[in-house]
């Protein structure tokens, strides 16, 4: 969005509310680092702009992949509060286990709907203060250090102070704005594309699974070059549900977005949309078992893989991902290969090397430049293609719990000054695999 004036302008904000801990953003890092931060003991407000907890992980998507490391020899890297998730999702027999057909390993499937109440109890219980409908616009600041933030809401502008800020809002919307350093994959043109998930239903979901993946892309590949259909994207997955009949997609492709501009967003979102109808027309038109399927669910928004990462006191690199890095400061684990949604027809993967993980440090949620805030989720600090690796939700919960907990125990809001070997403690009490 071009900005060509500036308006300076004065608001009297009332100041509605003071908190220990204030979570930015109600996604798999928000909600888990809610919840830890909560049982540790910390008074905990939670601020998410839609009217349901879960984020991209409730409204775009069905499948947490990082869970499990893939190839020959799995094993699971991520526990603590995410296995409470997955045990409310079983509890309603609304989660089912699937090899990824990627090699990206195990992916585990269950109901987004189910995913928004689960996270509505796994906060009640754990005391959590949820205002929903609520934007982060502003932070407040006493020199360098950020004490609370400034949120847009129907009866207008409402500040909230705390002793110390997570920002899980994605984008690093927190960070940004409190001018600590950020790489801008979405205005530097390198953001991995976008896309609109789709649900089909009424589907043969027994004649679609014997329809092998290579035949389903190769009749893409001649279906877009015969001109019959626009499908940008010439391979995709779509996969079964915890229900009858019904498939998920994700196949569209919308590339070279700055999900951070509105104009640039709002286009994304039309042509996304335009795109999930085309491609449940090929479906239906040219694949076995969707013959008299249809289109049933969009994702509530566009999903967006890639926006601003900060540039945290450490910097996690594609070497680091490849070589399984260990860190003394570890606050997680992850062995999901990289990745990468570029623009064009496919996807571009690199494997770590079989069964190994590398570690996620503490430093990667410290913003620089700022005191007061701590990152969780994809806008930790990791170069592009590290990102393309960690940015699943297993590691995005991992990574939430860590910020909570050291949110919780930074009582003076000095996040630099956590100890680490205590956090690490904690959060293997908590169930976290280190
Ligand atoms: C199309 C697509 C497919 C993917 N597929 C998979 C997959 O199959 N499995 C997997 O594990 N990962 C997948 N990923 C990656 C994964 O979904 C994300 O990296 C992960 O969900 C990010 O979690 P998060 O908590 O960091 O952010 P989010 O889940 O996006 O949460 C951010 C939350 O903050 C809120 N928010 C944002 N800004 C503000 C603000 N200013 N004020 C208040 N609230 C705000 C948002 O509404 C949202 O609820 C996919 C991503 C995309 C886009």
């Amino acid at each position: 969005m071009t900005t060509t004036t500036t308006l300076d302008l004065t608001w009297r904000v009332p100041l509605a509310h003071a908190c220990d801990v204030l979570v930015i953003g109600g996604g798999s890092a928000g909600c888990s680092a809610a919840v830890a931060a909560a049982e540790q003991g910390a008074a905990v407000t939670l601020v998410e702009r839609y009217g349901f907890l879960g984020g991209t992980g409730a409204m775009v998507l069905d499948t947490f992949y990082g869970f499990y490391t893939p190839g020959t020899h799995e094993r699971k890297v991520i526990g603590g509060v995410p296995d409470r998730v997955i045990a409310g999702l079983e509890r309603r027999d609304m989660v089912l286990k699937r090899p990824n057909t990627y090699g990206a390993g195990a992916g585990l499937t269950y109901d987004p709907d189910t995913l928004k109440l689960v996270w509505d109890e796994l906060t009640a219980e754990a005391g959590v203060d949820v205002w929903h409908h609520c934007t982060f616009v502003d932070v407040l600041r006493e020199g360098d250090r950020v004490t609370g933030a400034v949120l847009a809401t129907k009866q207008g502008l409402r500040a909230v102070r705390a002793r110390a800020v997570v920002d899980a809002s994605g984008d690093a919307d927190v960070a940004a704005r409190a001018g600590a350093p950020f790489e801008d994959a979405g205005a530097d043109g390198t953001a991995q594309s976008l896309t609109t998930t789709f649900r089909m239903i009424d589907v043969d979901v027994a004649a679609a699974r014997a329809f092998p993946k290579q035949a389903l892309w190769e009749r893409m590949r001649e279906a877009a070059e015969r001109g019959d259909y626009e499908l940008p994207r010439r391979e995709g997955s779509v996969h079964v549900t915890p229900f009858p009949n019904v498939m998920h997609t994700n196949m569209t492709r919308v590339a070279g977005v700055d999900a951070t501009d509105p104009e640039q967003l709002s286009r994304a979102e039309r042509e996304g949309r335009r795109q999930a109808f085309e491609y449940a027309r090929f479906l239906r038109e040219q694949v076995p078992g969707y013959e008299r399927a249809f289109l049933s669910g969009l994702s509530v928004q566009i999903g967006v893989r890639e926006s601003r990462r900060i540039k945290g006191e450490y910097w996690l690199t594609r070497e680091d991902v490849l070589a399984a890095a260990t860190f003394p400061d570890a606050v997680a684990r992850c062995g999901a290969p990289i990745e990468e949604h570029h623009a064009g027809g496919d996807t571009r993967w690199e494997y770590l090397p079989d069964g190994e993980t590398y570690d996620i440090p503490y430093r990667c949620l410290l913003p620089r430049e700022i005191e007061g805030v701590v990152v969780a989720g994809r806008c930790l600090s990791a170069s592009h293609d590290a990102h393309a690796s960690v940015r699943s939700i297993g590691q995005c919960l991992a990574m939430g719990q860590a910020a909570g907990v050291a949110a919780a125990l930074a009582g003076d809001g000095n996040l630099r000054g956590v100890d680490v070997d205590e956090l690490r403690r904690r959060l293997v009490e908590l169930g976290a695999l280190l």
